[in-house]
This record gives C-alpha cells, structure tokens and sequence, in this order.
C-alpha cells in the first residue's frame, strides 16, 4: 500500500470505517411535543425534514444514521405520531412499543417544565416490559433554572435525568456520552443476539399486498414450532417457522397479524413497523401485488430495505389472477420501476393457491448468501488490476484517475474500500459495481462501494 502513495494508517482507517457491521440502535421516545425530533435532528446534526409543524403529516422517513465520539449507529425517530388515531396514550405505546422492539437502547423523553404525565407512566411501562437499557432525557432545561425541573424526574424510577435543551443543545453531549455507554458496540439485542439461531426474516409490503395470507399459508402448511416466547404475557411479536427443513424466525408477525385499521397516520405506523422489522431482520422479503400497477410505496419499502444494507427477495404475489396481458406489462414495470433491486432474486407466488411457495427458501438463501459473501483480497485485485487494463477511467484534464488496489472491508452487506490516484466518477463507479456482480454474484444485495482518493 504505502510505495502506492498512501499512507498506511490511512488505509487502515479506511478499511476500518468502511468495514462496520449492521449499527446497534437507538429509539427515541416519548409523548407527544416533548421535543423527540427536535432531540433526532441534534443528534443526526442535520436540520432537515425531521420537524414538522404540521400534525398529521406522513413521514416515510424514520431511521437516521448518526455517530457521536467516533461511534456509529442508527437512530429511530418516532415523531411522526397521530392524536386522533387511536386516542393519545394507545398512539404513544403503539409507535413507542414498535420503535422499543427493534432498539438496543432508548432515550426516553420527557417535557421537564411540564413534569410526569399519565402518558409519561404509560411509556414507562412499556419500557419495563421490555427491559432495555434506556437514557431519561430531561428536555426544555433550557438553563440552570430549570435543573430542578430535572431532578424531580427522578420520580419515574428508571434512573438518572439527564437535563437537556434539545434546542439549544444544553447537556446533549453528556446525555450522548450515557447514551453510547447504553448502546451494545454491535447490534445485540435487535440484531446480534441470534448468531447461529434461526435467520431472521423480514415480511414487508404495502398494505394487501398479501403478507398475513402468505404468512398463513407458510405456517399452516409447515409447522410452527414456537408460538410464544419465554418471558411475555403479550402476543409474541416474532414467530419461529419451519420451512424447507429449515427453521426461520419471522419478526414482527404480530404486527402483520394484528391488523390495526387506523384511519390517519395508518401510513406512518405502516413505515414506522416496517423500518422495525428491517432493523431485526436479516433478509426482507418484500411482497408486491403482481395484480396492481408497482407503485410509488412499493418502491420506498424496497428503497428502505436496501438504505438498510439487508438481503432483498422479491415476490411478486396473487400470481393466480394474472393473465397474459398483465404478465406483459408487469415485466415491463419492473424493468422501470424496480431497476435499483434488478440483482435481487425473484419469486412469483400466490399466497392463495400455495404456488411456487417451495421456491421461496432457495431465494432466501441465493440472497443470504449474496449478503455474507466475501471476496479474498488477492483475487479482489487481480480483478480490478484486469478490469482497469482492459476499461481505464476516462481521462479528465489530461490526468487519468486510477483504481490502483482494493479490499472487502465488511460483509452483511459486502462492504468494499477502493483506493484510486485521483478521482473516480459516479458512472465508473457503476460500471465497478456491475463487473464486481457479473464476477462474483452478490444475488440478492445491496452492495457499498467507497473511493479513497491519494492526496
Ligand atoms: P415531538 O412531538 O416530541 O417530536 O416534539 P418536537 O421536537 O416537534 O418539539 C415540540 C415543540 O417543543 C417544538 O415547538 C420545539 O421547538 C419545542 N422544543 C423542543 N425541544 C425544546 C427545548 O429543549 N427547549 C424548548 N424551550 N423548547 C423545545
Ligand atoms: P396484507 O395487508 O399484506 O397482510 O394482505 P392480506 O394477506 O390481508 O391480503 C389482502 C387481500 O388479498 C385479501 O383479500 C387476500 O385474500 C388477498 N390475497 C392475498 N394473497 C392472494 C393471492 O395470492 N391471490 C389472490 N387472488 N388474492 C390474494
């Protein structure tokens, strides 16, 4: 590396940044107007987007990447919340409880010039029962005075206020130094904790798409094995299914079965529980309406799916309706509409009539596969070294940009760090990424590439 111009800290660096696993998360939570996004966008240390003024605005948007002394990971805001939907304390719990689920660690936010609120006790509860480790945020302490305001938090019994000013970002340092004490190094509860257990699979889709019919049809027709988890007098959340000799843990098939119909803000907890189970899952399968024109929700969730680096299968559901003509224009809407997921494997089911229901494990795999791959150093450049001979980056100012080695930094997705002698355009970066599929597989995943460029 070093007689190549870089300096080899910088490559080690690199590689290391590049090569992090899936983040742990964190859940910020709390009733209504405590300032949960105002405390996400401190966090994220963007002013973007995330505070709405207002109510009853769709956010599609609910996980953000963050990092904090040199620490990454995953933040889940749950702002996007609906008063009228199911009364306030029901709305609070149901995106709070979906959001705990799939965190590591939460920061619980309360209003500490209003104090401790029903609603307040309500989340408490539910953190209980989840059994979590949680951060108190003590917010709108927007000076010493009202440190006091603070202190009486100390009342709800789950440790340590933390006094904050989310909008002027008083005291968020010190809360964000408990929080990464909270937060696992990698994602263990939500994600790690399974590591040689069943694989955890992602059911998602738009609404009707079929996904509690598939479900049925999966877990009536093979076995299901476990129906409770230990511990939990609720509805268990995930669900153990055995399907092609192999068992695989379902998450969040509560939130499939359950069926809430809510009127306003059904989109946003239809977001809000897909981002969850994505975050839990290894593997999505994402159900489209083959029947239905693909549409613009479908291609979010796909879009979700991947910004979330997991293993991707499509199918293509109700296939027992189709006729010729649809068959045509279908092929026609994915080629257009679903090109970012063209390396995903694909499957045409019909929950309804049980067809082709045997081809979804070996798709499942042909992308679990894909996500877990990992391309040896020496053969990764030996490729590249053949691939720029033969297709050289063009040359821009009468320089010619070089790739001149590269390494797989990280896997679940592929991760890959590249090093170049100048920089390397968004179409040749493409073209990489097309040959490095065409040469080594990678079904069924999202791949990253990044460029480090010589000094
Ligand atoms: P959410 O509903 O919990 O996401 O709350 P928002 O982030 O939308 O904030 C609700 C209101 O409280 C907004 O008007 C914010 O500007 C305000 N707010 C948030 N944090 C603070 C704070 O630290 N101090 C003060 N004084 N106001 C705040
Ligand atoms: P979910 O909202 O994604 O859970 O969708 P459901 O499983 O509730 O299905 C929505 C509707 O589509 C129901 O009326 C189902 O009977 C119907 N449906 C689901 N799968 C199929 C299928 O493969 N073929 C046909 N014809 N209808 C289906």
């Amino acid at each position: 590396a070093a007689e190549e111009g870089f300096d080899p800290e910088d490559v080690e660096g690199a590689i290391e940044a590049a090569g992090h696993g899936p983040l742990p998360v964190l859940a910020v939570v709390g009733r209504p107007n405590v300032g949960k996004s105002t405390l996400v966008n401190r966090i994220i240390g963007r002013r973007e987007a995330v505070v709405e003024d207002k109510p009853g605005v769709t956010r599609d948007r609910v996980t953000y990447e963050a990092e904090w002394a040199g620490r990454r990971f995953k933040v889940v805001d749950t702002g996007g919340w609906e008063q009228d939907v199911l009364g306030i304390d029901a709305s609070v719990a149901a995106q709070a409880e979906y959001a705990i689920e799939a965190a590591d660690a939460v920061v619980f936010v309360v209003d500490a010039k209003v104090g401790v609120t029903d609603t307040d006790e309500a989340v408490v509860r539910l953190l209980r029962k989840a059994n979590k480790p949680v951060v108190l945020c003590a917010n709108k302490v927007d000076g010493p005075s009202g440190e006091a305001d603070a202190t009486a938090l100390w009342s709800l019994g789950i440790g340590e206020p933390h006094p904050v000013s989310s909008l002027h970002g008083r005291g968020t340092g010190d809360m964000l130094d408990a929080v990464l004490e909270a937060l696992p190094e990698a994602p263990e509860q939500s994600f790690g904790t399974a590591v040689g257990g069943p694989r955890r699979i992602a059911l998602i889709g738009r609404p009707n798409v079929g996904k509690s019919s598939l479900l049925n049809k999966v877990a009536n027709e093979e076995r299901v094995v476990v129906n409770e988890l230990a511990g939990t007098t609720r509805d268990p959340v995930d669900e153990l299914i055995e399907l092609g000799g192999v068992t695989w843990k379902f998450v969040d098939t509560a939130g499939i079965r359950k069926r809430v119909h809510l009127q306003q803000g059904a989109d946003y907890y239809a977001s809000l529980r897909t981002a969850a189970a994505v975050e839990k899952a290894e593997v999505a399968v994402i159900l489209i309406d083959a029947a239905d024109s693909i549409s613009v929700q479908d291609q979010r969730i796909v879009t979700m799916a991947v910004e979330a680096g997991r293993a991707i299968v499509l199918a293509f559901n109700k296939w027992d309706t189709l006729d010729e003509e649809r068959r045509y224009y279908l092929e026609r809407e994915i080629e257009t509409e679903l090109g970012q997921v063209a390396w995903a494997p694909r499957v045409n089911v019909s929950a309804r009539t049980g067809r082709h229901m045997e081809k979804l494990v070996p798709a499942i795999e042909a992308a679990l596969a894909g996500w877990e791959t990992r391309v040896p150093t020496g053969r990764l450049n030996a490729f590249l070294g053949e691939l720029v001979a033969a297709h050289p980056h063009p040359v821009r100012g009468g320089k010619q940009p070089r790739i001149l080695f590269g390494t797989q930094a990280g896997t679940k997705p592929p991760r890959f760090v590249l090093f170049a002698s100048g920089f390397i355009e968004a179409g040749y970066r493409r073209f990489i990424e097309r040959r490095l599929r065409e040469e080594f597989g990678f079904e069924g995943t999202p791949i990253h590439i990044s460029v480090r460029v010589r000094e």
